[in-house]
């Protein structure tokens, strides 16, 4: 017999050699107690969470966890079924409106996740024979939705107009076509310039798709998106978004104008063979969604931290991965994985939580410690998040952190 997991051997070998040098498991982080959206217990100690995306601080919303539980008393704790069958409870209904609200769109369909959203939308939209064109540090639920429906897909470089241009250029003239983009790209927190992008898509008669799962409560007038942002309400075909972001729980959705967009709930297999949330999930982010519609405060603060986490580090010598902060994600790069993990391990140790990546997840091979904002935060955590990342480089002597 073979054995289908040797495959996984250089992994297991490299995770084992990680751990043999000492360091926490950056995989494997336990929040033992949770006491707000920017504070938990990790390893016994009280520790700032600096890498949630809970953008908004809404996890911890009073008006939210009072949503959720009136609907788990009502409705009980699961739907155990399809959307198309038993599993379309009044809650669902209601923040499919919250969300048509929020968006402006005639439209709204919710998925269990943004990644399923993902692979529901991308996998049905673009069928045999239709082209798919996508940024090339498109998120992995995007990827995977091309490997799972029949299009063609073409890749163009990231947030590059002249590339997206050409790669169009050379497809024929007649085919059906979707442009895939991101608002904001979750692993260096820099924005697409999607004002000269779709344009160029529709120059080439595509249709478009804008993940707007890093932006969403933030961008834009309504906190829409960075394509709200821009002015290009008009122009964008279909958006997606997740739950589990500045909303503060779980779910994921697509909102459109586009007067057969219901069809969808019929044909999209993530959608349709899966169970629904769970009520009281769709309660909670119902709640949640429309008390982000009037969170001006919040965003004024978030942006507020993100600058100044931003300068903070910059002047503190570290190599930030955007020049200016672009969006609630400030990445700091560093040179190798080794320095990544030990400088990592060391935040841990001063109580800092922030997010490792490294490829594939990153683009191009580089290696980076994320860190994700909250409206939650205060422009004192800011202080001590700066001075413990200084902290923690000056007790890893030989990391080169900056
Ligand atoms: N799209 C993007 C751009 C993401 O970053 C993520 C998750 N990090 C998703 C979709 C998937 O969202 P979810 O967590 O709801 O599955």
């Amino acid at each position: 017999m073979t054995d289908l997991l040797s495959k996984f051997d250089p992994y297991i070998a490299e995770h084992k050699g990680l751990l043999e040098t000492g360091v926490h498991d950056p995989f494997g982080v336990v929040m033992e107690r949770v006491m707000s959206p920017t504070r938990a217990i990790i390893n016994g100690r009280e520790t700032i969470l600096v890498g949630t995306y809970n953008y908004m601080g809404m996890t911890f919303d009073p008006d939210v966890i009072a949503a959720g539980k009136a609907a788990l008393d009502n409705f009980g704790a699961g739907s155990t079924g399809s959307r198309v069958l038993n599993g379309t409870f009044a809650p669902h209904i209601a923040v499919e409106q919250a969300l048509k609200d929020f968006y402006g769109t005639r439209s709204a369909i919710v998925f269990s996740t943004g990644y399923q959203a993902n692979l529901g939308m991308v996998s049905t939209l673009a069928g045999k024979g239709d082209y798919i064109i996508l940024d090339a540090d498109s998120h992995a639920s995007i990827y995977d939705g091309c490997k799972l429906g029949n299009a063609e897909v073409v890749r163009f470089r990231h947030n590059n107009v002249e590339d997206l241009d050409k790669r169009l250029g050379r497809l024929p003239a007649e085919a059906g076509k979707l442009v895939i983009l991101e608002g904001v790209y979750s692993m260096l927190g820099d924005i697409a310039p999607l004002r000269e992008l779709v344009a160029v898509a529709k120059k080439h008669n595509a249709m478009t798709l804008v993940d707007e799962a890093h932006a969403m409560g933030f961008f834009g007038k309504h906190g829409r998106g960075v394509y709200e942002e821009l002015g290009l309400e008009d122009q964008i075909d279909f958006v997606v978004g997740t739950f589990s972001k500045s909303v503060g729980t779980v779910g994921g959705f697509a909102v459109s104008n586009h007067p057969k967009f219901e069809i969808l709930r019929l044909v999209c297999n993530p959608y349709r063979f899966t169970a629904s949330l769970p009520p009281a999930v769709a309660a909670t982010a119902e709640a949640s969604i429309r008390k982000l519609m009037g969170a001006e405060a919040k965003r004024d603060n978030l942006w507020a931290v993100s600058r100044k986490l931003h300068a903070g580090l910059k002047a503190a010598g570290f190599r930030m991965a955007t020049d200016t902060p672009e969006s609630a994600i400030i990445a700091v790069l560093l040179p190798d994985q080794e320095s990544t993990v030990a400088m990592w391990h060391q935040l841990l140790e001063h109580g800092i939580y922030c997010n490792m990546s490294r490829p594939p997840a990153t683009p191009a091979g580089i290696f980076l410690l994320r860190c994700s904002l909250s409206a939650a935060h205060t422009l004192d955590d800011v202080d001590t998040i700066i001075s413990r990342f200084i902290a923690a480089r000056d007790s890893l002597p030989g990391a080169k952190a900056a």
